[in-house]
């Protein structure tokens, strides 16, 4: 086997995804399934099934809906053999990674899912409907940040809850980074992301040179970094572009990255110098924007092209403010003061 060039461009060494009820073997006892969101843009997330043993280390349990049960059910009928599930972990608290962490937890005897405390924290605020997940406190904040009423209108409409795609079991055990878990014997370790939620772990195995991402790191489209109103000066863009840096030292050039989202990939490299190329381009389209004063609203349709359902009119306002709060941080952009109830922006003279 020869050694890719670090910047390779990305290859994908499977077509299509397993389809329904099905599994990919993607490496050796590494098994891969898809399963459906009710998000439009995401469309599905890669749930991943390891050897281990005489059981099975399950990564993630998709979004938590009586149909997604049902294809994990069939998914244990078939591709484990008759061995249980031993070992649940958690990349991070988002409906679509632990949405039936409770339903599988308890399905299996009552495992204790693997996962960072503050991945644990923000799934039991959000799964009550606080934190992130307070949508009137949602609606407050994206009318201080400008928000059109139209578009406000379609979030309220639209805008999924995340109660209502998760079912939590009642305790857990801490994942820390740099923690060693050992699956059928070889080593993978945990690495910190960042920028996306509050503690996202990966885990990589240097001996196998293969990274289960999650959403840190996904080909084709871009990981949602945002602000939320519980955060509201927060910069997690810093912490994204951070996260790049540090996975492009631990991640060997030839390693198998295995996303959250879309197809697993080789070529890692080339994807976090896209990934940093491309929040650089929205840094200078935001800042150009804010020649004159602009509001996080404002800047929608500069900077999404394409329609975006009501859902993803959270996503975007979450985005666009951490652009913009990125570039207060760097001293390209001022704060103005609250004005007539908008918080505006503007470029630094
Ligand atoms: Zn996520």
């Amino acid at each position: 086997m020869t050694a890719a060039p670090a910047d390779a461009p990305l290859t994908y060494p499977f077509e299509h995804p397993p389809e329904e009820g099905a599994t990919i073997e993607v490496a050796d006892g590494i098994f891969w399934a898809s399963l459906p969101v009710p998000f439009v843009g995401l469309r599905q997330v890669n749930i991943w099934l390891l050897r281990d043993g005489p059981g099975w280390t399950m990564i993630d349990t998709g979004h938590g809906d009586p149909t997604t049960r049902m294809r994990l059910e069939h998914l244990f009928a078939t591709v484990l053999h008759g061995r249980p599930v031993t070992r649940l972990i958690l990349t991070h608290f988002h409906p679509d990674h632990a949405g039936n962490s409770g339903f599988v937890a308890e399905r299996w005897g009552g495992l204790l899912p693997l996962m960072s405390q503050a991945e644990w924290f923000a799934a039991n605020l959000a799964v009550r409907d606080a934190y992130t997940d307070s949508i009137e406190d949602r609606e407050v904040f994206h009318q201080l940040h400008g928000l059109d009423p139209e578009r406000a209108g379609r979030f309220r409409r639209d805008v999924l809850l995340y109660s209502a795609g998760v079912r939590l079991p009642p305790a857990f055990e801490r994942l820390i980074e740099g923690d060693r878990v050992s699956i059928d014997g070889v080593q993978w370790q945990a690495i910190r992301g960042g920028g996306h939620s509050p503690e996202h772990m990966s885990l990589w195995c240097a001996d196998r040179r293969i990274l289960i991402a999650g959403d840190q790191i996904l080909p084709t489209i871009t990981t949602n970094v945002s602000v939320w109103q519980t955060e509201p000066l927060g910069d997690p863009l810093a912490q994204f572009l951070d996260a790049c840096h540090r996975f492009e030292k631990i991640i060997s050039p030839d390693a198998l990255i295995l996303p959250s989202h879309r197809r697993p990939f080789h070529g890692v490299r080339a994807r976090l110098h896209a990934l940093l190329t491309h929040h650089q381009a929205r840094l200078d389209l935001v800042a150009d924007g804010c020649a004159e004063p602009r509001a996080a609203g404002e800047l929608l349709n500069l900077m999404f092209d394409r329609p975006l359902d009501g859902h993803q009119v959270g996503f975007a306002m979450g985005e666009a403010l951490a652009h913009l709060n990125h570039l207060v941080g760097l001293g390209v952009l001022d704060r103005l003061p609250v004005e007539a109830g908008v918080q505006r922006f503007v470029r630094r003279l």
